[in-house]
């Protein structure tokens, strides 16, 4: 007897109570259904966490999120009890790279489509179920970002800036293994060319390195960044540089680059920058980590911190034995305070600098910067979606969105370090693992 045979005797038995019950489920939906139950939700949008929360998740993505009283009946779905954990959105890494490394070499003839999913997993493993790589990629790059969003993304996702920008032998082509990485370009008509070749490409942004890295290297002209803004902007794509000057960020501001790709790193920001920045609607990608890196790991001294050193010092003689780190930091703060927008980014993947891991460390150095809990949570969630234009898709924990979520044992609120007390990461509603 089939299925259905049974169900219509079972209703001929009960008659009346089976022809006024609820109607029956489709037993395909219910099988793609979930129901995470009991938690704390933090959903990125920057609102009160909500106790007692259920999120449901209905073929990866996000039906319902909110209290667990006013969830839509399930049946059937397959339901994970949370009790004492909260949810936070997936961490979304505005700066990376990915595919060139193995141990501590790199070099692009590691990057292949096995090198860029491994590194793809150890990122998701942390809860960065997201990153943007920064100029450094291959072909290779396209077909696993295509594949991803044609279906289900089962790991960290990825964006691109496919190859970037310098200018000819400039930084950072004469990094190891770095040279023909980035597009070297002395002729507005080599740019025109090569913003075409990667519109072409449908890239996620364009890339530029603004940077002689502390005198030592060739930087790109200002000229040549405007032509690589100006020529981006035809084809609808925005511009983030790595940058490290105040001054430099300043005119790229004023010639509309979107996004500052690291902190300014030698001054102060002064009332003009951040006026500009304003005006331009420019982001900031802060990136300590990578200070902490290149700089052999070291820390600066604490006693630059010290209000009681600071009450006395004189303030541009302490400028000037600061590590860029700590200018960093407090030009983060300063940024943010004005109401510049500031989004979440590490430049991990690089040698020393390890992908996943780090992007917890650049939480701590932002909380260290005077970042609240709920600032940092942001500028990787709802922020960082909006940077890349896919808030519809990503960033809160909202219905319509994937389930790109983790799920900590300890409140990210009360301490950001709590966002290493990983429980399980999923990304479009699948475990991480
Ligand atoms: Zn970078």
């Amino acid at each position: 007897m089939n299925r259905s045979a049974i169900v219509f005797l079972a209703c001929v038995a009960m008659l009346s109570s089976c022809a006024s019950g609820p109607p029956a489920q489709d037993p395909a939906k219910a099988a793609n259904t979930k129901v995470l139950e009991n938690f704390t939700l933090i959903d990125g949008t920057g609102r009160d966490a909500v106790p007692g929360a259920a999120i449901v998740i209905t073929d990866g993505r996000i039906t319902y999120a909110g209290p667990k009283s006013g969830a839509p009946a399930a049946p059937g779905a397959a339901r994970t009890d949370l009790a004492g954990k909260f949810v936070m959105p997936g961490i979304i890494n505005l700066h990376g790279h990915v595919g060139n490394v193995k141990g501590v070499k790199q070099d692009q003839s590691f990057y292949t489509k096995d090198n860029l999913m491994k590194q793809l997993n150890t990122y998701a493993r942390y809860g960065v179920t997201a990153v943007v790589s920064m100029g450094s990629d291959t072909d290779v790059i396209f077909g696993v970002r295509d594949e991803q969003r044609s279906g289900r993304a089962t790991t960290a996702r990825v964006f691109t800036a496919g190859r970037g920008f310098t200018g000819a032998d400039g930084y950072p082509s004469t990094m190891a293994g770095m040279k023909g990485v980035p597009f070297e370009v002395k002729t507005s008509a080599e740019v025109e060319a090569d913003v075409n070749e990667l519109a072409a490409k449908k890239v996620d942004l364009v890339k530029i390195w603004v940077d002689d890295h502390l005198g030592k290297e060739k930087k790109i002209s200002i000229d040549l960044c405007k032509a690589i803004i100006g020529n981006a902007r035809k084809h609808g794509l925005k511009v983030a540089a790595h940058v490290f000057y105040h001054d430099d960020a300043l005119k790229l501001s004023e010639a509309g680059l979107y996004a500052f790709a690291h902190s300014v790193r030698d001054k102060p920001v002064n009332e003009a920058l951040i006026g500009m920045a304003k005006k331009n609607g420019t982001w900031q990608i802060p990136t300590f980590t990578r200070e902490v890196s290149t700089f052999t790991y070291a820390k600066t001294p604490a006693f630059l911190k010290d209000e009681f050193f600071l009450k006395g010092a004189d303030p541009e003689a302490v400028a000037g034995v600061q590590a860029p780190e700590f200018m960093a930091q407090q030009n983060l703060k300063k940024l943010s305070d004005s109401g510049v927008k500031i989004g979440f980014g590490t430049d991990t993947g690089p040698p020393g600098r390890f992908s996943g891991y780090f992007e917890h460390m650049e939480m701590d150095l932002m909380a260290e910067a005077g970042l609240t809990p709920q600032q940092i949570i942001q500028s990787f969630s709802s922020s960082a979606a909006e940077y890349l234009g896919v808030s519809k898709d990503l960033g809160t924990l909202e219905a319509g969105k994937w389930a790109d979520l983790v799920v900590l044992v300890r409140n990210p609120l009360e301490n950001i370090s709590n966002a290493r007390s990983i429980d399980q990461v999923l990304i479009s509603g699948e475990k991480v693992n």
